[in-house]
């Protein structure tokens, strides 16, 4: 495996590849979702170059940057196993150094709400980081789970807004056999926790039965059977459990079986110390 640590030694290596080549960005602690991604990317490119860091610009102060999961041996053993043979693993410094004047990368329209209620800093933390990174590699493909969608959506819209010369490929969410999507954050749940934590996923199909059998189309009827299945599953609370539009991620009025793309059910919500969100596309037939 060729690990770069510096922004010269990735391009080298970028460069010194040939063919087409995607980019997987991650945190680290990976699980099988991020491995999904590399399958992704082998998928449109010849090389996947894979990065592990842990972007202190979208933790807010009180968030878990210090706590966030890392295990870097155990990550570079699992990539290893699935074929990767580039990665990028930069230290603070060198994505931010000291002296550098900070730019803001803002998706207006998007940034604001759902997450961006919530986590404020956030949207700015990531766009600023994958502009850098998607910079500093010069990829051919992005490649970025629909588990967070708002995410995919901004990032999606920065790429294509700001003409970069590149395209970012959606993967699916990879999820535990009862229906929990998998994230470097279910390790802080415990046992109850976790069993209970499912009722997010059950949130999800229940609405997903409601639209695509039962024909519902009114979102605040199916919102309030979202809500109340959470609520039985004993989180602690519930930033948002909507139906929102595909692309624009705003309310809609009524869940048109024929809109293009469907509608996105997204739900945030806290069970003890963890905040878990999760989504997924109701009655789009692409
Ligand atoms: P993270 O390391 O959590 O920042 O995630 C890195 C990338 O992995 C992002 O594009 C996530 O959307 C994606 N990802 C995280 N969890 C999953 C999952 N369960 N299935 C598919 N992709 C995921």
């Amino acid at each position: 495996m060729d690990i770069a640590k510096t922004i010269e030694e990735v391009r080298k290596m970028r460069y010194s590849t040939p063919g087409k080549i995607a980019l997987v960005p991650t945190m680290g602690a990976l699980h099988e979702g991020h491995l999904s991604l590399v399958e992704e990317g082998y998928k449109h490119a010849d090389h996947v170059i894979v990065y592990i860091f842990v972007n202190p610009t979208q933790f807010a102060p009180h968030e878990d940057f210090d706590a966030y999961p890392r295990s870097i041996d155990d990550d570079l053993a699992k990539l290893k196993k699935v074929g990767v043979k580039h990665i990028f693993l930069p230290n603070i410094d060198e994505i931010y150094p000291a002296d550098g004047i900070p730019c803001e990368v803002d998706v207006a329209n998007l940034n604001g709400i759902l997450e961006g209620e919530f986590r404020p800093h956030f949207f700015g933390g990531v766009c600023r980081v994958l502009t850098k990174m998607f910079n500093i590699v010069q990829p051919h493909f992005a490649v970025m789970g629909q588990k967070d969608y708002q995410q995919l959506q901004i990032v999606t819209a920065m790429v294509e807004d700001m003409c970069m010369p590149m395209r970012v490929i959606a993967a699916p969410t990879k999820r535990e056999d009862d229906g929990l999507a998998m994230s470097s954050r279910n390790v802080y749940l415990n046992d109850k926790e976790r069993r209970q934590s499912t009722g997010i996923f059950k949130a999800l199909q229940q609405a997903k039965h409601m639209i695509e059998v039962g024909g519902e189309t009114d979102p605040e009827v199916v919102e309030s059977a979202m809500n109340d299945i959470i609520s039985t599953h004993h989180f602690d609370s519930i930033d948002y459990a909507t139906i929102r539009h595909p692309r624009t991620l705003q309310p809609i009025d009524c869940i048109e079986p024929k809109l293009s793309g469907g509608v996105v059910g997204l739900i945030a919500a806290h069970m003890g110390k963890t905040r878990l969100i999760d989504n997924m596309i109701f009655g789009s037939n692409q």
